[in-house]
């Protein structure tokens, strides 16, 4: 048997061992939940309910337990651990409150003896291979829902937060969800690799959008349907008529939060000429002020990063942006203790020739661009193969939403950014993936349509 190392991204000190799949466990994994599905799905819809509900009263109990765990294994501070978990308990309110008007038996024509009906069957066994940087929603946006209604799951927690995965099997087990319908499957992308061959109904991917790509060329001739959630350079654009300082203070957070490793981060922010110096001088103060520190102590803002050859693609936007002349306001370089540990790092002068701009940074730096108009705003804002989410800071509503109107992004922000909602769907254009979670539809994503036709005799 193969075992999976766990370190902590903060010490790098071995945190755990745990024993990890093969090709012929996770096909014994495969099969088990194809057995257990039916009688899942047969279940009545208030007893899965109360398997969620369940669920969740161990998650709020446990709370502070999964909270360590997470930010030992991930590195996120630990304010921002309890935040996520939090917030999945939000998410999970959401689903347990509207799967049943989202998916109950809609009649929508009755007249001369004929009824048609719209019914949502669960599509069956469901794959979620999954992201590290926040397990508890990427995962929960898809296990939650798609248990609900009726689906067995194997998830594929992400070999950099597979204890995480492992509290939330534990959980749900002891929640009453029957063996075989979650079945959680330990290993890095070769494991994940093995789970496209089984025999399975659907998969759901988070991660990047070179592993999203590989997926998709191999699930594309199975004809298995597919959803992939992937990464993202999501822009944010200051007009010139806004609050300099809280426009800083809220696109600083976006940048920086988690790390700056969120798929919907602030990756490039583009100002006003009108405002563009005092804006930076607010930004980088806001910066500069963040505590750098032991993501297990209270108060820590910024963490480790927690894969550790990302530290080289930051070290080279760094260096790349630094030779096509654009000045380092704040950090750029590696901090001097044992970890990942990289300081919080503000450009300005860039242009779109500067990886920066245009690669998916995922990590605390950010790149500020000049923009003379609203026009050229938006040009700058399109220039991506990406497609996640696009905000725009202006006391002007008609403005920013005009704008907002034409940004290529499934989610766009007036005054606000790096937010999710469990009530709005979450997608992505272009490279940012295929299909979404969250919403009402997040719930039906999880049935097949039956469409019933009905003649009375
Ligand atoms: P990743 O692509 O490296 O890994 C994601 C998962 O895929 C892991 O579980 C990994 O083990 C598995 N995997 C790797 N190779 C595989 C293969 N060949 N076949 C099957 N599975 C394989 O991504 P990551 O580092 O875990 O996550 C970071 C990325 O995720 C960023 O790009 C981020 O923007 C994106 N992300 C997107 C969203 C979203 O909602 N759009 C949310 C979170 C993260």
């Amino acid at each position: 048997m193969s075992f999976l190392k766990i370190t902590n991204p903060a010490t790098g000190l071995l945190l755990a061992e745990v024993p990890a799949d093969n090709v012929d466990s996770v096909a014994v994994k495969a099969r088990a939940a194809r057995a257990a599905q039916p009688a899942w799905a047969a279940t009545p819809l208030s007893e899965r309910r109360a398997c969620i509900e369940r669920f969740r009263a161990l998650v709020m109990a446990q709370l502070e337990i999964l909270a360590t765990t997470l930010s030992s294994e991930v590195g996120k501070p630990i304010t921002q651990s309890r935040n996520e978990l939090n917030g999945l308990l939000m998410r999970i309110d959401f689903f347990l409150e509207h799967v049943e008007p989202s998916t109950a038996l809609q009649t929508v024509f009755d007249d001369g003896g004929m009824t048609e009906r719209i019914g949502h069957d669960p599509l069956g066994v469901v794959v979620n291979i999954s992201a590290w940087n926040y397990p508890y929603f990427v995962g929960g946006n898809v296990f939650v829902p798609a248990l609900l209604t009726g689906n067995a799951v194997l998830y594929k927690p992400s070999e950099y937060s597979t204890l995480t995965g492992l509290h939330i099997a534990r959980l749900l087990r002891d929640a009453g969800v029957p063996e075989g319908v979650f079945t959680t499957v330990v290993g890095t992308g070769h494991v994940g690799a093995a789970l496209l061959a089984q025999d399975i109904d659907a998969l759901f991917f988070t991660g990047s959008a070179v592993t999203g790509g590989k997926i998709a060329a191999t699930m594309g001739p199975r004809l298995v349907k597919l959803q992939l959630e992937l990464g993202g350079k999501d822009p944010s654009y200051v007009c010139d008529d806004v609050d300099v300082k809280a426009a800083a203070e809220s696109l600083a957070d976006g940048a920086m939060y988690n790390t700056g490793q969120s798929c919907c981060s602030v990756e490039r922010i583009y100002v006003h000429e009108r405002i563009h110096d005092a804006f930076v001088d607010a930004f980088v103060n806001t910066v500069k002020a963040m505590r750098i520190g032991d993501p297990m102590v209270e108060g820590s803002y910024i963490g480790p990063i927690t894969r550790e050859p990302q530290l080289e693609v930051l070290a080279a936007q760094v260096a790349d942006a630094l030779a096509k002349g654009a000045t380092l306001r704040t950090g750029g370089k590696r901090l001097a203790r044992i970890g990942n540990w990289f300081e919080p790092t503000v450009f300005t002068d860039v242009h779109h020739g500067m990886d920066l701009m245009i690669d998916e940074s995922f990590g605390p730096i950010i790149g500020i661009q000049k923009v003379s108009d609203d026009a050229e705003a938006l040009r700058l804002m399109n220039d991506t193969r990406y497609g996640l989410t696009a905000g725009v800071y202006s006391r002007d509503q008609k403005r920013a939403a005009a704008i907002l109107a034409k940004a290529n992004a499934g989610s766009v922000y007036w005054n606000c950014c790096d937010r999710v909602s469990p009530r709005l769907p979450w997608s992505g254009h272009g490279d940012s993936g295929i299909g979404l979670t969250l919403s009402t539809y997040g719930i039906q994503t999880f049935t097949r349509p039956r469409a019933w036709h009905l003649r009375q005799p």
